[in-house]
């Protein structure tokens, strides 16, 4: 496709303002401007967005800004030939740190403090109520850029890691490598249970009822992954019939997540707005996919990152 007007939505503003990425894009050989697909994209042969629009079917190509195109309508693009492509291979530093800081606060009881503060209460924890990570294990389920950066940090702390993912080859920092099926036996000795895969008709539900009953009492479900990819009333009640011990969770069935929830108001659940993979940096990360994929354009190279 011959490329010469690049759109930058509005809907990208959700995690940076466009107008950043556009200066950004400065240097390359294309028109770059702000445009509102909601309106309309007359003006432009492909957009970076965060959301897709009816006037996406008349673009040529089409980049998300997330690395989770699940909202995505791959069907309907591949029949008006639009390429689509996503930002995967950015997020490993800022979901690893964030999963590294989850895991400390429930280790080192930082959530009970900022919680305490709160209420201006001076109050240490039980003798027997905080540990240290060292030595315990993390089942990452997911072993792509989020899986990586997670591994890369709570081995860092002394986290023993056990990994899951369809394709059961090793992977450096992972003791043994499990496949979908034997989901259940890779949780059952792990402290903490990371969710990382993406969110397809074979990952939802993935942690269900049942992942959740093998899971140590003691244990700790993280998911950065998207919502649905944990039986969501399923974890309600692991947690209320102390089935495990907590959950930090990043993301929802439902965003934002309804004031109605009981996770809001249980003690061992941390509840952060669909933010693990923020940064400042996170334009410039998107930028660097989108340049290399005009230039790719240019010379008639195919796109990376492309999913449909
Ligand atoms: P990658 O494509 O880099 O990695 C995906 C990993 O999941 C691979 O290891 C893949 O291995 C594995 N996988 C895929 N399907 C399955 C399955 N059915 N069962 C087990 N493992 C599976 O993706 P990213 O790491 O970049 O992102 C993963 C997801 O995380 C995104 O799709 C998005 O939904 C979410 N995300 C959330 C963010 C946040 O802010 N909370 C930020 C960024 C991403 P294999 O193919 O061998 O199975």
């Amino acid at each position: 496709m011959r490329l010469d007007t690049l759109g930058v939505d509005e809907s990208v503003s959700i995690l940076f303002p466009p107008e950043i990425l556009v200066e950004e894009l400065a240097g390359l050989p294309v028109t770059t401007t702000v445009v509102n697909g909601s309106h309309g994209l007359d003006d432009c042969q492909a957009v970076v967005t965060f959301d897709y629009w009816d006037a996406c079917d008349d673009l040529g190509w089409v980049h998300s800004i997330q690395s989770g195109v699940d909202q995505f309508p791959f069907d309907r693009m591949r029949a008006a030939d639009v390429a689509l492509t996503n930002s995967t291979g950015i997020h490993g530093d800022a979901i690893g740190e964030t999963v590294a800081g989850y895991a400390l606060a429930f280790s080192r009881r930082l959530h009970e403090h900022v919680a305490n503060q709160g209420e201006a209460t001076w109050s240490p924890p039980e003798w027997d109520d905080a540990w240290t990570v060292r030595g315990e294990r993390a089942c990452v389920v997911g072993l792509g850029t989020l899986g990586r950066g997670v591994v890369d940090r709570l081995t860092g702390l002394g986290v023993e890691i056990t990994g899951v993912r369809r394709t059961p080859t090793p992977e450096p920092g992972v003791d043994e490598v499990y496949t979908p099926s034997e989901l259940r036996d890779a949780v059952s000795n792990a402290r903490f249970v990371v969710a990382a895969v993406p969110l397809t008709d074979d990952t939802r539900g993935l942690l269900d009822a049942d992942v959740l009953a093998a899971m140590r009492e003691d244990a700790y479900l993280i998911n950065v992954a998207r919502g649905a990819v944990v039986d969501q009333p399923a974890l309600v009640s692991a947690l209320e019939d102390g089935e495990i011990a907590g959950a930090a969770l990043d993301v929802f069935e439902t965003e934002p997540l309804p004031d109605s929830s009981p996770l809001w108001g249980m003690d061992e659940v941390i509840v952060s707005p669909h933010c693990a993979g923020f940064t400042h940096r996170y334009h410039k990360h998107v930028g660097s996919i989108v340049a290399e994929n005009v230039e790719r354009l240019q010379v008639g190279n195919d796109l990376i990152n492309r999913v449909v």
